[in-house]
């Protein structure tokens, strides 16, 4: 993927500094992962960012769109990309910190209903579930 279109389709001026964010966050985007892993992305390529203008940067690409922020039980935030992964809700093992991803039509289609009796407009919805793996629970 390239990094110069990937910026221009959120808007997002091109600097090195963002490029090299933005090369960071393409090569994790199968994964879930916080700011400290673009980071650690960063200072293997010996990429010269400090860390509170990488903070601010993965920031505004979360404000922009290319990062979607997947709220997990974490005392950090954790971030998956948007542009290539449609939506979907997660698994969360409190052992081991897996995720598993899941896409059930029945559910989705039950939120809207509540929120058409409830007369509520949605505009965006996670659900998460939090326990144990198959790992974590047989262990
Ligand atoms: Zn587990
Ligand atoms: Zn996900």
């Amino acid at each position: 993927m390239d990094t110069n279109k990937l910026l221009s389709k959120y808007s997002i001026r091109s600097t090195k500094a963002r490029q090299e964010i933005a090369k960071a966050i393409i090569s994790l985007r199968h994964k879930h992962f916080c700011a400290e892993e673009v980071i650690e992305r960063l200072r293997k390529k010996e990429i010269k960012v400090s860390r509170a203008s990488a903070y601010r940067l993965v920031k505004l690409f979360s404000k922009r769109g290319v990062l979607r922020p997947v709220d997990l039980n974490k005392r950090w935030q954790m971030y998956e990309t948007s542009f290539d992964k449609n939506h979907h809700d997660h698994l969360y093992c409190l052992n081991c910190g897996k995720i598993i991803e899941f896409e059930n039509r029945a559910i989705e289609n039950l939120q809207t209903k509540v929120c058409k009796e409830k007369k509520f407009k949605p505009l965006k919805h996670s659900l998460k579930i939090l326990g144990l793996c198959r790992e974590c629970d047989n262990a």
